[in-house]
């Protein structure tokens, strides 16, 4: 009875580590691990012990006596990433641990480390985990939402709760002594990157990518263009995008790009609205998605099945959940492509998608159509959308489909950070490991650093972050432990005083508290597991009822800063 890791495995290789006979691959420090799709567990060497099963922090891994029936295809899955081998003969390289990469050690005396992180997500979560398994370590952590965990809570798709209890270990590292939250505090308007490093010894930035890849052809700037990041937000409920017009009255949708995030979409605006309303989608989106005229949600590739961008976990995920089709032009393309194909992540995209129905059969409820070979041309229309062009890739044939929304979903892409330099090429700011350099000189900026997707680009998982934080922390520390960083300038209780200056409505981790609290109440009452605020004042409101603790508790709190 192995265990198995299914779809929503984050990769950020907890099970590696409490598995006791190291037969959880690929281990983060294997060369395969920043490529993988997800982690896979050895049928023949697990021993069934289920250490996995509580170090997941997303609820992935299960007995394979467990799985649902949408579940089984990953008992495959998991198997083929090992050599096929007869039962009981274990890997010949693997007998010993998995080894624990060493948490950076703090060896200079003195002041406290003290680091301000900015951004809540995961790469900010797991860098102030990490840098907390120290002692005499203080960090902050700034967000410019009232609400933490960035990604999680605005980009996850709501039918994804498992992936979203990743949160649960997030609430763990934000009880740890050390750990402050100043949320909807706005680095670069409430205070500025000196400011910061006035009263920290660095400041690691773990913004993400804030933005999207923008696709300049004619017709985006006509109403009914828009973007699948921006719709994800929508979704999800995020303050900043909950009055988009998403116009779902036209029965044809077109996403361009077939990443996870346009499967995420067109899974959305294709469910059921009864099983979404389990979930914690926002209500606005729900009454859009109820009310909906939507039949199909054509996703475009400008490349072949070969080169889809999904992933093959989020393939199998969404034909158990969904229904999908296939062109019968493109099964042919499939058909061609499997003929190459050599590589297995590959092929098993390819299988499955040559087990798709053809598009031409009526479907009986929302669809979602796969298609490829289609790079974007023009969107079509005079006072709103009406219809999309593309050309067949590598000829001048035109295809044309109509359509009243096209939403491009072509990737994110980073934002430059004030008083940093930026790549803009790259989207991202130039750094060593983490450690920010200034391009000018080739040297690091002092007491500067950068973890996520603002080091290394919009690519990846949850867990991915993990170890992208890891070797950041373990370079701050070395440069702290080396006498690189300077000490703040300013007493730790005088920062809580500039912030609250400058921004009285400061949520803490008690105003965290009460909004998940209020949220969650919300949620009992609809039997959802919450009910999101899409307003910051609503969110604010909340937090700000919180009552003062008692005094001797706020001095005690103020000595401990
Ligand atoms: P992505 O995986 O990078 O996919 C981008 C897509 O846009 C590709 O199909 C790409 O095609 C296409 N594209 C780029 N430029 C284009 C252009 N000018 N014209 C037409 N098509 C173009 O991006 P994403 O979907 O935004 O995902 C970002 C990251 O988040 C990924 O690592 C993803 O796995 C992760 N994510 C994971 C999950 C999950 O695990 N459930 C969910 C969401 C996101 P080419 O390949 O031809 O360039």
């Amino acid at each position: 009875m192995p265990h198995v890791i299914t779809q929503s495995c984050c990769s950020d290789g907890s099970c590696v580590y409490a598995c006791p006979v190291n037969c959880i691959h690929p281990s983060p420090d294997e060369p395969g691990f920043a490529t993988a799709e997800m982690l896979y567990i050895d049928p023949v060497a697990c021993v069934d012990c289920g250490a996995c099963v509580s170090a997941c922090p997303v609820g992935a891994i299960a007995p394979d006596s467990k799985l649902t029936d949408k579940q089984l295809p990953f008992i495959p899955l998991n198997a083929a990433f090992y050599p096929e081998r007869p039962a009981g003969v274990k890997l010949p390289p693997t007998s010993k641990l998995a080894p624990v990469l060493p948490a950076p050690q703090i060896r200079r005396s003195g002041a406290d480390l003290t680091v301000a992180v900015v951004g809540s997500g995961p790469a900010g979560m797991y860098a102030a985990d990490e840098l907390l398994t120290q002692n005499r370590v203080r960090v902050n952590v700034f967000d410019k939402l009232p609400t933490p965990f960035g990604l999680v809570r605005a980009g996850v798709a709501p039918d994804h709760q498992n992936t979203k209890g990743v949160t649960s270990l997030f609430e763990r590292i934000n009880s740890r002594t050390g750990f402050t939250f100043y949320l909807n505090v706005e680095v670069g308007r409430h205070l500025s990157h000196e400011e910061l490093l006035r009263h920290h010894h660095a400041v690691v930035y773990t913004v993400g990518a804030p933005n999207d890849r923008r696709l300049d052809i004619a017709g985006m700037d006509l109403p009914g263009a828009g973007t699948a990041t921006e719709t994800v937000a929508w979704i999800n409920g995020h303050p900043d995008f909950a009055d988009l017009t998403v116009d779902l009255r036209h029965e044809r949708v077109v996403v361009i790009g077939n990443g996870n995030v346009a499967l995420d979409v067109a899974r959305i605006l294709t469910a059921d609205p009864d099983d979404l309303a389990r979930t914690d989608i926002s209500d606005t989106a729900l009454d859009a998605v109820r009310n909906s005229a939507v039949r199909e949600v054509v996703i475009a590739a400008r490349r072949g099945p070969a080169d889809s961008a999904f992933t093959l976990p989020e393939l199998i995920g969404l034909t158990s959940t969904a229904e999908v089709v296939l062109a019968a032009e493109d099964h042919d393309l499939v058909q061609q492509d499997l003929a190459g194909a050599s590589d297995p992540l590959t092929v098993g995209k390819l299988e499955i998608l040559a087990t798709l129905p053809v598009a031409s059969q009526t479907a009986a409820r929302p669809r979602i159509r796969l298609t490829y070979n289609l790079t974007p041309h023009s969107v079509l229309g005079d006072e709103r959308v009406d219809g999309i062009e593309f050309r067949r890739t590598g000829t001048d044939e035109a295809v044309r489909l109509d359509t009243g929304l096209v939403l491009t979903s072509i990737g994110y892409r980073g934002a430059p950070i004030t008083g940093l330099p930026f790549d803009d090429a790259a989207a991202v700011v130039p750094n060593r490991d983490g450690r920010v350099i200034d391009p000018a000189t080739g040297n690091p900026v002092a007491g500067a650093y950068v973890a996520g997707w603002i080091k290394r680009g919009p690519t990846g998982f949850i867990g991915t972050n993990k170890s992208c934080a890891m070797q950041t922390v373990s370079n701050l520390v070395d440069d702290f432990n080396a006498g690189l960083l300077t000490d703040p300038a300013a007493r730790p209780a005088l920062l809580d005083k500039l912030i609250r200056c400058r921004q009285p409505d400061v949520v803490d981790t008690a105003g965290w508290r009460a909004i998940d609290a209020a949220e969650t109440a919300r949620g009992d009452a609809e039997g959802r597991p919450r009910v999101k605020f899409t307003e910051v004042a609503d969110m604010v409101a909340v937090a700000a009822a919180v009552p003062e603790p008692p005094i001797a508790r706020r001095l005690l709190a103020g000595l401990l800063r």
